[in-house]
């Protein structure tokens, strides 16, 4: 079909995630067409570097053959088997054991869902249910950070602190609260890695305080803040949350749904910090976005006793896709092509090219703070390094840089506060960085210019 029409009926019909409406009627879809290792081409024929990896989700790069043959194989196999009744498949029971041998040592059961969102809006339903069947039925609120995102469920997004998706949503519900981001270049005590930790701990326990320990449920964290500007904070971080959560006697729960699978380095990042988290999501890379898909865990403690407390009935939380085969087939092959095939080993190679061309780019006028951690990162764009002020949000800034991104051949993020997000596949060699730094370079300047 001709470019033209599908932007047509894209237009008229297809509603997008997370979009302005009014502006992408204006605007109109970019198709993309085809993808092979980092690279992407679309409708009009024209070669783009995905330095984004899709939605932070195509870890293994684009055009897997092996993930292709797995779906493909299941699919003849058996297409679909409920884990209703009882039922199950062997690649979802497989996947579930592999899960638990990868991640940190008190996780032990895993119940599957459809991608992030369902992992984030089931993980709160098991812990309602879990104080609830403790007897502890007073314990219903939740703490995240400020922006923190936790998917777009409809109590998940009230988790989520971004404003555009509480606004017209009435959100965030009344027992959802939040406590400062632990945001290395603008945090008010300056950068000091143990003044952001003590001030972290200090605000969650004045929170737990302020509402009562016996009523609060949870605190959800994600180990470097993605869609609130990939926020990294100080190692030791997190070990230093879970420490005070247990002390408290509130659940802690890992969202690993970007920063897992080779993300920024190891398989998981909480488990590379030697935290142990009582609850963690996770999606995307688990599948690397070939089907969809994802998950979460939780320790024998809380699955004894969300099972205790329902032993007279079924336990009612479900979903007709949880366990799907194909998307576990695939997410099996995904997980050998990460540890056999090598992906993982090589985005911890390839991590200091990454973090050095981001640095680099710390002498552009533009450019007031670079920050990764593994093939996770981004770039703050400031009017004045000194003051980091941030630039007027009516000149669109990063809005602009990546429409002249995109007419360069790179796919970026660009967020809220004009950051620019990146997440290459762990597939990338050498030369792909500096393809990807010369093109981003030059989209920089030409918007310097503008
Ligand atoms: N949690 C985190 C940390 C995420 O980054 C996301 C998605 N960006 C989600 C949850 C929601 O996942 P999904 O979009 O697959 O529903």
């Amino acid at each position: 079909m001709q470019t033209d029409s599908l932007v047509t009926l894209d237009r008229d019909h297809l509603i997008h995630p997370v979009v302005n409406y009014r502006t992408h009627e204006q605007r109109g879809v970019a198709v993309l067409e085809e993808g092979r290792g980092a690279y992407l081409r679309d409708s009009n024929g024209h070669e783009l570097l995905d330095a984004f990896s899709g939605l932070w989700c195509v870890n293994t790069g684009y055009g897997q053959e092996s993930i292709v043959r797995a779906a493909e194989e299941q699919m003849r196999r058996l297409p679909y088997a409920t884990g209703y009744f009882h039922f199950g498949s062997e690649p979802a029971i497989r996947l579930a054991a592999k899960l638990v041998e990868l991640a940190p040592a008190s996780l032990q059961r895993v119940y599957f869902t459809l991608g992030g969102s369902d992992a984030v809006d089931s993980a709160i339903r098991f812990i309602v249910n879990y104080w609830n069947a403790l007897g502890k039925s007073g314990k219903k609120h939740f703490i995240t950070l400020e922006r923190g995102y936790h998917g777009s469920s409809s109590q998940g997004a009230g988790l989520t602190a971004l404003p555009v998706f509480h606004r017209n949503f009435d959100l965030p519900l009344p027992n959802q609260h939040r406590i400062p981001s632990p945001y290395p270049y603008r945090n008010p005590l300056g950068s000091d890695p143990a003044a952001i930790i003590d001030a972290s701990v200090a605000a969650l326990r004045a929170k737990v305080q302020e509402l009562g320990a016996d009523r609060v449920a949870a605190f959800f964290c994600e180990p470097v803040q993605g869609s609130g500007g990939v926020i990294v904070p100080p190692k030791g971080w997190l070990k230093a949350m879970q420490d005070c959560c247990r002390e408290l006697g509130v659940l802690f729960v890992v969202d690993e749904v970007i920063t897992g699978f080779g993300r920024t380095g190891p398989m998981f990042a909480c488990k590379a910090e030697g935290v142990t988290p009582d609850l963690m999501t996770v999606a995307k890379g688990l599948t690397a976005g070939y089907a969809p898909m994802g998950a979460v865990l939780m320790s024998e403690a809380v699955y004894q006793g969300i099972a205790e407390g329902g032993a007279d009935s079924p336990i009612g939380h479900g979903h007709t896709y949880s366990a799907h085969p194909v998307s576990a087939a695939v997410a099996l092959e995904v997980l050998r092509l990460y540890e056999e095939g090598g992906l993982l080993q090589n985005g911890i190679d390839q991590a200091p090219r990454f973090e050095e061309g981001l640095r680099a780019l710390l002498n552009h006028p533009l450019v007031g703070d670079a920050r990764s951690r593994g093939l996770l990162g981004a770039l703050e764009l400031v009017a004045d390094k000194e003051a980091k002020t941030r630039f007027d949000p009516a000149l669109k800034l990063a809005d602009r840089i990546f429409e002249t991104a995109y007419r360069n051949g790179i796919i970026l993020r660009a967020f809220a506060d004009n950051v620019l997000g990146f997440a290459p596949a762990l597939c990338y060699t050498g030369q792909d960085f500096d393809l990807l730094f010369e093109r981003l370079e030059c989209t920089l300047n030409a918007v310097l210019d503008q």
